[in-house]
């Protein structure tokens, strides 16, 4: 089978690789749709974001998706069986530690990550444990379904962690996939939705997923924006996106006392207030990225059922031939969204 491999320096490799054989409780998985992440160009550069060995001997991608073609041992008929449409959960766990056994494979100690540690996602035919299949519903294309997972559901879990609803204000900071998720999903939710970036075709996008206000942070004062929107009270809720310490310190600063903050966006250090930015407001902020693996359904169904198209987004669609274009137009920002499909 065909797959592709990062042997450094921005290049990127077509290989011919032995059809992968499912172990115990193991599938292999005919991929339909692999995304293209900001955490694979690490890889792609020659480093690795997860700060671990080099990972040039490993097929990246771990936004896939795909159907079912062959079984392995110990799997029942009704547990999976071929011709199941699934997306892919990237984690893979100990199986066995409190967090496993609640779903939370990323939260395991000794975690691997598909396209990371193992084999992922960009190659025609994907091997994984049974328990990484989440069924997708039959509505949803291969490309939405993608999507669904890292960028979607990352943003789902959040939302549903911190409770937005109808009754919030929430303000996003940094407009990339995620803070484009965080928008639809909040919105779907029949939140208020505040878009800030520094990228006015950004908050075009934002605009059109039905952002309601739209601040550009290089021009504007976030902060004195959303008080002036909020009778000087603040937004319900402030997710960062960007990593950006200046929006990490926005989205601490215009939030209502009491209010909830979420940080999304990857970040190694940032200089905060906590007395007057947090302790003093009596805020909660979290840290969020990916759902257990039982929430699939849950995240599935309200993608339907909003009717959200997450193919909106994409717009390139490329072979596993065209991968070293499609990287490079995705490294130099030329794209949006871009999925690899089989
Ligand atoms: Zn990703
Ligand atoms: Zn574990």
């Amino acid at each position: 089978v065909k797959g592709i491999k990062f042997p450094g320096s921005d290049r990127v490799q077509i290989m011919s690789f032995p059809d992968p054989e499912p172990g115990y409780r193991e599938v292999v998985v005919r991929m339909k749709a692999s995304a293209i992440c900001r955490s694979d160009l690490s890889m792609y550069h020659g480093s690795s974001v997860l700060d671990r060995e080099s990972t040039a001997s490993v097929i990246p991608g771990h936004e896939a998706c795909g159907v079912v073609e062959k079984i392995g041992k110990g799997i029942s008929k009704e547990e999976m069986e071929p011709g199941v449409r699934v997306a892919i959960y990237l984690a893979v766990g100990c199986g066995h530690c409190s967090y496993c056994r609640q779903g939370w494979s990323i939260l395991c100690k000794t975690w691997k990550c598909l396209g990371f540690d193992f084999d992922g996602g960009h190659a025609e035919l994907i091997k994984v444990p049974v328990e990484n299949c989440l069924r997708l519903p039959d509505e949803m294309s291969f490309v939405a379904g993608a999507l669904s997972t890292d960028k979607f559901g990352g943003l789902y879990h959040c939302h549903k962690t911190l409770g937005v609803s109808a009754r919030n204000t929430v303000a996003i900071f940094g407009l990339g996939p995620m803070g484009q998720m965080g928008a639809l999903a909040a919105k779907a939710l029949g939140a208020k939705v505040i878009a800030v970036d520094v990228l006015d075709s950004r908050l075009k996008l934002a605009r059109d997923i039905g952002a309601d206000y739209l601040i550009n942070s290089s021009t504007q004062n976030a902060t004195k924006e959303i008080l002036g929107m909020t009778d000087s009270e603040g937004a319900d809720v402030a997710i960062d996106c960007s990593g950006n310490p200046k929006a990490e310190n926005n989205a601490l600063e215009c939030v209502k006392r009491q209010g909830k903050v979420a940080f999304i966006g990857e970040s190694k250090s940032t200089t905060i207030n906590p007395s007057d930015q947090m302790i003093r407001k009596m805020l909660t902020v979290i840290g969020n990225w990916y759902f257990p693996t039982w929430e699939y359904r849950e995240i599935g169904n309200f993608i339907v059922g909003k009717d959200l198209h997450l193919e909106r987004f994409v717009t390139n669609i490329y072979s596993l031939d065209e991968a070293q274009a499609a990287y490079e137009r995705f490294d130099k920002y030329e794209t949006g969204l871009v999925v690899f499909s089989a």
